[in-house]
């Protein structure tokens, strides 16, 4: 059977990431498959699937879907790999990153949505997720290094750290700006190498932590 979600999510694959610039089959498929509705609280269940950012709790925003599969895109996922995300949140994007890739491991700094993001997380049973109450402009050193970093919230600069914990070859895609406005930059990291791509501007809440915004 076919609920209503799983056609919303068919239109938003569709309409919102097809129909504009993600190609990747298995970032689309992902997309297609980890339900986004049970991320939100009820009262907004009916809007998750729309082309827009939603309120999660502690004054903090779930990304629109389509800059969502626009990050994850750009880490080229191949399935193997060992992936570090900073700012849970909803746990919407490790969902997303946890069926593209063997392990992930997320660092959120508000103890409720850590705890709501692991409740969906083991509803779901995607065990290959990991998530700890921490400053994650710190990285996460004990599972380091990791092929793939992602960085939910912008900051002022690449965290010296994740930049330590990043595997090479590795890339990474953080939002870097001011608090009002940022560009979502890929850092590949090649041979010792470092080439960085700007993609698009965006809007994130801060990156709050020691290499971030202060409190
Ligand atoms: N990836 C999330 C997006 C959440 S918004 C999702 O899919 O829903 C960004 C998140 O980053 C917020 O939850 C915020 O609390 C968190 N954050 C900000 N600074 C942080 C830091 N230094 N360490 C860990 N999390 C941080």
């Amino acid at each position: 059977m076919i609920d209503s979600y799983e056609m919303a999510r068919a239109r938003m694959v569709n309409d919102q990431l097809r129909g504009r610039d993600i190609v990747d089959p298995r970032t689309l498929a992902a997309m297609q498959e980890v339900p986004r509705h049970l991320f939100v609280d009820d009262a907004m269940q009916a809007r998750a699937y729309g082309d827009f950012p939603l309120p999660i709790g502690s004054g903090q925003t779930i990304s629109q879907p389509y800059i969502v599969a626009l990050m994850t895109q750009a880490l080229g996922l191949q399935g193997g790999e060992k992936v570090l995300e900073i700012g849970t949140g909803s746990g919407y994007q490790a969902a997303i990153l946890s069926r593209l890739a063997a392990q992930v491991f997320t660092v959120e700094r508000f103890n409720a949505l850590l705890a709501g993001a692991r409740r969906v997380f083991d509803k779901l049973r995607y065990f290959n997720i990991r998530a700890k109450l921490d400053d994650g402009t710190l990285g996460w050193a004990e599972f380091a290094p990791y092929d793939a970093i992602i960085v939910t919230a912008g900051g002022p600069e690449i965290p010296e750290p994740l930049l330590a914990q990043l595997a090479d070859p590795g890339c990474l895609v953080m939002p870097v700006g001011d608090q009002n406005e940022q560009v979502l930059q890929l850092l590949q990291q090649r041979d010792g190498q470092r080439t960085v791509t700007p993609l698009v501007g965006v809007r994130f809440v801060d990156l709050v932590g020691e290499y971030g915004w202060g409190r």
